[in-house]
């Protein structure tokens, strides 16, 4: 039986300007332990990540498998502790939370998960997946907490509610699975949203209705939101500006326009070359792929990260000192020595 408590919910409907979140020289390790040795080094998954995000502002998270992105949601939906650094979320370090904090820090951050079917609980209806947060967080009001499923439901376009709300999982296609889980992350009012892929599993035909919904309500609820994701090709249908990761770091920062007509860093063309619609204007210029593998994060090469698969790198430069971030342009960041 789920217990209500008195933790009261805002109204976020008023505009608010500023920084939401701080992710300051975050650095989030994963110890190694061999059986009757103790430690054997550790993953650096996250390692030494800084941004501002601001109210109303949507960025995306770009990188292959591996380079660190959802370890990074993961620790800014407080699920992983920062090993070094701090995430700071209006004016409170989340990692100093307590348990009842925490819950407070969660009813202002919503989570679309990749796999909406996997996200949601199989047994219960769409109407009781989207009360529970609700009777969580103590909305004691039964009139209320209808009213609120009503509102979510539709916008995200899911009518007649009535017949929405009565339904299982199961009896939904993926899109509209999709359509309940980002309800249920708006249904407490959240200032920041953290998508993570959340249009990969979806079939192609419904990825852009879906990217579109998302970014229809970020704009109208002055949502801040981050949205993980492997695929440039969407990213320009929902984020003002983008990080490139690489091998746990953030190798190119720039607003998604300026990224996708004026890359600047080796990695940032590499997967332009790999996106699957390129922009035509841009195809030519995104030809070379790089050989090799992402690096080990137990063991990451020395000096920039992406050096052994680089034909730009520069000996005795690149392999031995870690580029900084360079200032290519107002907003546009690259940790690369080609721009020192
Ligand atoms: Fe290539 Fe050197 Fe730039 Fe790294 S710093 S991306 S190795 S040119």
């Amino acid at each position: 039986m789920m217990q209500a408590n008195t933790l009261t919910i805002e109204d976020t409907t008023e505009t608010q300007n500023g920084t939401v979140l701080s992710v300051q020289d975050l650095r989030v390790w994963f110890e190694l332990r061999r059986w009757g040795f103790g430690h054997a080094g550790s993953v650096r998954a996250v390692d030494g990540v800084s941004f501002d995000l601001g109210y109303g502002e949507a960025v995306a998270v770009v990188g292959e498998s591996g380079c660190g992105k959802s370890t990074l949601m993961k620790a800014i939906l407080g699920l992983h502790l920062p090993t070094e650094g701090d995430i700071v979320f209006e004016d409170t370090a989340i990692s100093t939370l307590g348990s009842r904090r925490m819950q407070w820090y969660r009813s202002h951050v919503g989570y679309v998960q990749q796999d909406p079917f996997g996200a949601l609980p199989p047994f219960f209806t769409v109407g009781r997946i989207l009360e529970e947060p609700l009777i969580i967080n103590g909305i004691k009001s039964s009139t209320e907490r209808q009213e609120r499923i009503r509102r979510a439901l539709t916008e995200v376009k899911l009518t007649p509610v009535e017949e929405v709300t009565v339904k299982f999982p199961h009896m939904l296609s993926g899109g509209q699975q999709q359509r309940v889980v980002i309800a249920r992350a708006m249904i407490l009012q959240p200032k920041m949203i953290v998508a993570d892929e959340p249009v990969s599993m979806l079939d192609a035909s419904i990825r852009v209705e879906i990217l579109k919904l998302m970014r229809a309500l970020q704009l109208s609820h002055n949502l801040a939101v981050i949205y993980i994701t492997h695929d440039l090709s969407t990213v320009r249908y929902f984020a003002e500006r983008i990080f490139v990761m690489y091998a746990g770091q953030v190798v190119e920062k720039a607003l998604v326009d300026d990224l996708l007509a004026n890359p600047s860093h080796p990695y940032t063309h590499a997967l332009l070359a790999a996106t699957s619609d390129p922009d035509a204007a841009n195809a030519e210029t995104f030809r070379e792929v790089p050989p090799g593998e992402p690096p080990s994060l137990v063991h990451p090469p020395t000096g920039c990260r992406f050096h052994p698969r680089c034909s730009h790198a520069i000996s005795g430069l690149c392999d031995t000192q870690e580029p900084p971030e360079f200032d290519i342009e107002t907003a546009h960041l690259s940790k690369c020595w080609l721009h020192r």
